[in-house]
């Protein structure tokens, strides 16, 4: 299992819950410093299986496509998953009142089908996305719609 977290905060409950377990790789990609604090690059887990990318706030939006899809990489290099899951945190996006990231929409559809693609090649195409945060509500409207037509 490969578990891709792009929400702008640190996914530390997620770290918690499966870093003990060697056969899921975990990759999250975050705005540093931010809250909750956690996630620096060089915490990789007990079992090496866990991928931070901890971000500065404001860069160009190609950086956070670029940083996300490199760790994807470092993640599947010599693992084939069996399920991708996304957690799918829309505070990434430009403007997010609790973010200083710069995602657009096309960035979403960009990742959304580059994660796709990847998985058809893994998996049969087997990805699950859950939403996670995301606090300005005409956007993470938006970009749900965005991401759900990638997906499909
Ligand atoms: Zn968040």
């Amino acid at each position: 299992m490969l578990i891709i977290d792009w929400d702008v905060h640190h996914g530390n409950g997620t770290q918690a819950l499966v870093e003990d377990q060697s056969g899921i790789h975990f990759v999250s990609m975050h705005q540093w410093p931010w809250y909750p604090g956690t996630g620096a690059a060089n915490d990789r887990g007990p079992h090496n299986s866990v991928w931070n990318i901890p971000m500065a706030a404001g860069l160009a939006p190609s950086a956070y496509v670029d940083a996300l899809e490199r760790g994807i990489d470092k993640a599947t290099s010599g693992f084939v998953p069996d399920i991708v899951l996304v957690s799918a945190g829309f505070d990434s996006l430009a403007g997010d009142p609790l973010g200083g990231f710069t995602l657009e929409l096309e960035h979403v559809a960009q990742l959304t089908r580059s994660i796709v693609e990847r998985a058809n090649g893994w998996c049969g195409g087997r990805v699950v996305s859950a939403l996670e945060g995301g606090y300005a509500p005409d956007r993470v409207g938006a970009a749900c719609v965005t991401h759900l037509g990638a997906l499909a």
